[in-house]
């Protein structure tokens, strides 16, 4: 071993170029909701890191799981074995998706999942001879993720421009942003008008050229939790079907229990066609993404000549045990229901803070995928001025009383500061009582 090639202090020059601001304390160790850094602090994180850590850290039985498949193979290359535990959470991720949606395909993060589903798409209108239907049409604010073709349905300037011209920018719809609406009119009303853009959209692009609608049920870090009227869902499942484009869900955030049920899109009642799943799938202990996808989707592609796709460490044997180990977990511990439970009081105990904080001026969500929005003026919904900082500064407060939140400016016709708190889905009543003290601490 060459005498300096392991040589390294914390105190050297780092080597990894994409920090940003100044350094993070170095976290040491993790359990429960809580994470200590190497000084031994303690921090609650409030936002399960990026809505990741589902199940707290440092789960017993999820690192048994994976420690029993290490010591039986970590790694058989897709193309040359099966392996059990991707089986098994194939067939457990088919039996959690709505009826039809039961083929399954992995890969190792989010925007890997996404790109699965775009191109899942064509290739399935290509089998069909509709080779003209490309345009995937997203919203804004959204995020779908950093590869290009993630990047092309995200909507979210800062992120999108630096990249123009992209491998090809899609088109995009304003996100029903209903609370930022100041007239008459009802929720439902709203809510069939934010979808109503959507088959504008397609009109003037012409039917024949649209492959795909793509939205995250809920927002997550582009939007802040941000949830339609009730009316929007069916409406754009309508909208869908009226021009056989298909409907694709990205519940990377969403998805497995965050908003109280496995997928976001239970709560509505109806099915997309594509589903993209990541963070909780993982839960912060390996990297893993997946596709569900409509056997009717998939198997023209297959008959077709195949899926011209894959990622080398998709569905290895170490991350599918870990997922399967997880969702277990979420049995186990019924932590779907404590999720509803503890997100309900979570969101009151919000709701209750804008009586104290004039300038909160929205509380969202489902489930334990909660924010809130400051403002400038909460009756005209003025968002406060981008270089008073608040949504950096409100976190730098909220990490001085070793509390995590997660923050973001919006974009996208509005911007705004919002915070999404979203502990892990094992908080209890005293970890909120711990965060909304803490939080109400950091407002102040
Ligand atoms: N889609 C959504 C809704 C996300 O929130 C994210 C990550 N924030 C992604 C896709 C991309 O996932 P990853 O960072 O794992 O590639």
């Amino acid at each position: 071993i060459p005498a300096e090639l392991f040589d390294w202090s914390q105190n050297a020059p780092s080597h990894l170029f994409y920090q940003t601001g100044g350094r993070r304390p170095f976290i040491e160790r993790a359990e429960g909701v809580y994470i200590w850094d190497a000084q031994g602090r303690r921090f609650l994180d409030g936002s399960s890191g990026a809505m990741v850590s589902n199940i707290g850290h440092g789960n017993k039985r999820v690192l048994d799981a994976m420690r029993d498949q290490m010591n039986a193979t970590t790694f058989g290359y897709r193309l040359h074995f099966e392996n059990e535990p991707a089986e098994r959470l194939a067939s457990v991720l088919s039996k959690l998706s709505p009826q039809g949606l039961d083929r399954v395909f992995f890969a190792s993060g989010g925007s890997e999942a996404v790109e699965s589903c775009i191109k899942l798409a064509r290739q399935y209108a290509l089998a069909k001879g509709e080779t003209k239907r490309t345009e995937v049409i997203s919203r804004f604010p959204s995020y779908h993720g950093s590869t290009f073709g993630a990047l092309a349905v995200t909507g979210y300037g800062p992120l999108n421009d630096p990249f123009a011209p992209m491998v090809r920018e899609m088109p995009k719809i304003p996100a029903p942003r209903a609370y930022l609406d100041r007239d008459n009119s009802s929720d439902e009303a709203r809510g069939l008008r934010y979808a109503d853009m959507l088959r504008g959209k397609i009109e003037e692009l012409g039917p024949e050229n649209v492959l795909a609608f793509i939205m995250e049920p809920v927002g997550g870090a582009s939007t802040g939790a941000l949830v339609a009227p009730d009316s929007y869902y069916q409406r754009v499942r309508d909208i869908c079907d009226d021009y056989g484009v298909l409907l694709i869900y990205d519940e990377v955030m969403t998805g497995v229990g965050r908003t109280g049920t496995f997928l976001a899109a239970e709560h509505w009642g109806q099915s997309p066609d594509i589903i993209a799943l990541s963070k909780g799938l993982g839960a912060g202990y390996v990297p893993l993404g997946a596709m569900i996808a409509r056997r009717d989707i998939v198997d023209p592609v297959v008959a077709n000549g195949g899926f011209m796709h894959g990622y080398t460490y998709a569905g290895n044997p170490l991350a599918c045990a870990a997922g399967l180990a997880v969702i277990r977990e979420i049995y186990e511990q019924d932590l779907m229901a404590n999720t509803a439970r503890i997100g309900a009081l979570l969101k009151s105990r919000l709701d209750n803070l804008t009586a104290r904080f004039p300038f909160i001026g929205d509380v969202r969500g489902k489930g334990l995928l909660l924010a809130f929005e400051l403002v400038a003026n909460r009756e005209t919904m003025t968002p406060l001025p981008k270089d008073a900082n608040a949504f950096a500064k409100l976190v730098e407060y909220a990490y001085e009383e070793q509390l995590i939140i997660y923050s973001r400016r919006t974009h996208g016709g509005y911007e705004g500061d919002h915070f999404l708190v979203c502990p892990p889905m094992i908080a209890t009543e005293s970890h909120v009582d711990e965060i909304m003290e803490k939080l109400t601490k950091s407002l102040d």
